[in-house]
């Protein structure tokens, strides 16, 4: 039972390597982006109502985004875990966490932080823009993506930090590199992939 966040700014790899988390740990990926642009796509009442704000690189209002982690933790899968891939992103959104885990007797075990330099961050990102063709990959939406993470997201990570839950890790480097450090630095925490868990103590 093991329950994460990841965060870091916008382009550090975080879809990457959560979906490398997921298959590691066993625990499903929720990523509020992923989510988003999949109700925008089938143009769902949500979608429809969070397409202009997602496009411009804007924060979704916390409500909606709270309304829609609580209805995903509910589901079967996340009883046993999970890995928050882009929640919470404001701090009304982490006390909104608190008081949810709190309510359900559950905790986090630990944040993993993926630090990137920007240089690199934004190289990536309009490779991105090229591949995949998401509408939020205009230059000018990556600029404004990353001034709103450095101004509203990245004082999280010092909630976090004081809390000891803290993992830093470089997303510098190939996919197996980022993933391998993640791993060796969770299991010194003790959080141990599935396939090397002794199950006669669990
Ligand atoms: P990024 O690559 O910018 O980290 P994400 O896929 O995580 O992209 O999110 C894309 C967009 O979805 C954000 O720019 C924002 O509009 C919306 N979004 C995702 N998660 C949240 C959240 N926790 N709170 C508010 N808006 C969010």
């Amino acid at each position: 039972m093991t329950r994460m966040l990841i965060v870091g700014p916008p382009g550090a790899g975080k879809g990457t390597q959560a979906s490398r988390i997921t298959a590691t740990y066993g625990i499903p990926d929720i990523s509020t982006g992923d989510i988003f642009r999949e109700n925008i796509k089938n143009e769902t009442p949500l979608g429809v109502q969070v397409k202009n704000i997602v496009d411009a690189g804007d924060y979704v209002p916390d409500s909606l985004t709270n309304e829609l982690i609580t209805n995903r933790l509910m589901e079967d899968d996340a009883r046993n875990g999970f890995l928050l891939d882009g929640y919470p992103r404001t701090p009304e959104q982490v006390h909104y966490l608190d008081a949810l885990l709190q309510s359900n007797d559950q905790k986090l075990d630990a944040v993993i932080q993926l630090v990137a330099d920007q240089d690199e961050i934004v190289s990536r990102l309009t490779k991105r823009a090229q591949e995949q063709g998401r509408a939020d990959d205009s230059e000018e939406a990556i600029r404004h993506r990353q001034q709103v993470y450095l101004r509203e997201t990245s004082p999280l990570v010092d909630v976090y930090r004081d809390r000891g839950l803290l993992v830093e890790v470089d997303g510098l480097g190939n996919v197996d590199e980022v993933a391998e450090r993640i791993k060796s630095a969770l299991s010194a925490r003790g959080i141990m992939p599935v396939a090397e868990r002794d199950e006669s103590v669990a």
